[in-house]
């Protein structure tokens, strides 16, 4: 048996209930699991995220084998010693439509909560994240050739699906790394040449559907417009968290404690956007830093476990901290 047939094996057998009861404790890291979702897909897949499928797989998998918990006893949780049903804290970034049409339902039936942090830009206003429009603009141009305005490559061909999620990349990363302005400009020059037509369905939650969903759903805050907010000046960083606390409290009667961070990384927040959302009365914030939310992790950088569209034995693995190994 090579090394790989026996990481399979393992991962197999770690997935299985007594598995999971007996190898979990001695493997996972003592604390809460905090599930990092987006995209949920049903039919249409034109864009990324899980099918719907692999999510209703992974959330049975929690109810059998874990303790979904309510993000007001995270700390707690977190605290506690290693036990053979972890702690599961489930979150959604961003706000999608799906997370009303096709994961609550799926919540519901099974009595998990979630939290979702929504960008409320796009609630009041409907559109798409950036990054979205930027993966549908390399996905949907009638272009064969692109020449990025920014960049002194030559012209990348797209020739097929590859080519285009490689441009997709490629542009998120580089515009990733720009200050906010500058990022706005480069990508209105960039969509201008890819002449993509507009994406055909609503993607985002209405606020209707976020008051429809609060039984199950805590609703906390994703900025306003979702900039990375370390490439702001402070008072432009403050009124993207001001914004959207005042239109999550007034849309809902509740005001948001809860905050994760858009993009996560440790590169994309700072001390001073954590003072910034501590002055404005969150408690909690969540990064993408991979990672089991335990006694000692820093409240305002709660790091998460990534999804994926992976099967159950891969899924497992990730909910135990194990992906780097
Ligand atoms: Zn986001």
């Amino acid at each position: 048996m090579n090394l790989r047939t026996v990481k399979r094996a393992v991962k197999r057998t770690l997935s299985s209930l007594p598995g999971w009861r007996v190898l979990g404790p001695i493997v996972r890291a003592p604390g809460v699991i905090v599930l990092t979702y987006h995209r949920i897909l049903g039919k249409e897949r034109r864009l990324p995220g899980i099918s719907i499928e692999a999510f209703s797989a992974q959330m049975r998998w929690v109810r059998h084998h874990c303790d979904p918990i309510e993000p007001d006893s995270l700390m707690e949780h977190a605290r506690r010693p290693r036990s053979m049903r972890p702690s599961v804290l489930v979150t959604f970034d961003d706000g999608y439509r799906d997370y009303h049409d096709l994961a609550y339902p799926v919540l519901k039936e099974l009595g998990i909560p979630a939290v979702v942090f929504l960008a409320t830009s796009f609630v009041d206003q409907g559109g798409m994240l950036w990054t979205d429009h930027v993966e549908w603009a390399a996905r949907s141009t009638p272009k064969e050739r692109v020449k990025l305005p920014w960049s002194d490559h030559p012209e990348i061909v797209l020739t097929d699906a590859r080519s285009r999620v490689a441009l997709s990349d490629r542009v998120r990363a580089h515009l990733k790394t720009l200050p906010n302005a500058q990022r706005r400009s480069a990508l209105a020059a960039l969509m201008n040449d890819l002449e993509a037509p507009e994406y055909p369905d609503r993607q985002m939650l209405t606020w209707d559907e976020v008051r429809s969903t609060m039984d199950l759903t805590r609703y906390g805050g994703h900025t306003h417009t979702h900039p990375i907010l370390s490439r702001l000046q402070r008072d432009e960083a403050a009124l993207e968290i001001r914004t959207c606390r005042d239109r999550i409290a007034s849309e809902t009667g509740k005001t948001p404690t809860l905050f994760a961070y858009p993009n996560g990384g440790p590169a994309d927040y700072t001390n001073e956007t954590k003072g910034i959302l501590r002055d404005h009365g969150f408690t909690t914030a969540f990064s993408t830093t991979e990672g089991i939310a335990g006694a000692s992790s820093d409240w305002m950088a709660v790091p998460r476990l990534p999804s994926g569209d992976v099967d159950m034995p891969d899924f497992v693995w990730m909910a135990a901290g194990l992906m780097r190994s």
